[in-house]
């Protein structure tokens, strides 16, 4: 077996209104993440990550349009990659983000995101830090993401 990983980041900024998109989950609250498409970065990283340990471009490259569902986005990476000969393994997301709070909203995420990826919700990992409240993120002016999935071939 072969296996690759990739790495992805993405970073939206906040803007007015809720409710924040965040790994395909609908998180109530004042703020939401502006952006072309619904501004999950979460879903960007990961989608980052996957075309990035195929060798497989970049989801501004995929994805020119990007005013679509970014659940729907990822899957269709899955798909390219998939072609591949690629499968996914596993996917570990880390917020940094001085709020929402991510705990309450983790196990929402990992079933939204595993069932996007192919995977059981324990091959899904989504972890929150703050960033102690130091610069854009801390001042709260918006989130960060970064993502590392592993894919696999037979
Ligand atoms: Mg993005």
């Amino acid at each position: 077996m072969t296996t690759r990983s990739g790495i992805g980041y993405d970073s939206h900024r906040f803007a007015p209104g809720g409710p924040l998109r965040l790994g395909g989950v609908d998180i109530p609250g004042d703020v939401h993440l502006a952006g072309h498409s619904d501004g999950d970065a979460v879903a960007h990283a990961i989608t980052d990550a996957l075309l990035g340990a195929a060798g497989a471009g970049d989801i501004g490259e995929m994805f020119s349009d990007r005013g679509r569902d970014s659940i729907e986005m990822l899957r269709t990476a899955v798909a390219r990659i998939s072609t591949l000969g690629w499968s996914v393994a596993n996917a570990d997301v880390s917020v940094v983000a001085e709020r929402p709070r991510i705990a309450e909203h983790r196990e929402a995420m990992r079933a939204v995101l595993a069932n996007a990826l192919g995977l059981s919700p324990g091959e899904v990992s989504v972890k929150g830090k703050t960033n102690e409240g130091m610069g854009w993120v801390g001042r709260g002016e918006g989130l960060a993401c970064i993502a590392v999935v592993t894919l696999s071939r037979h």
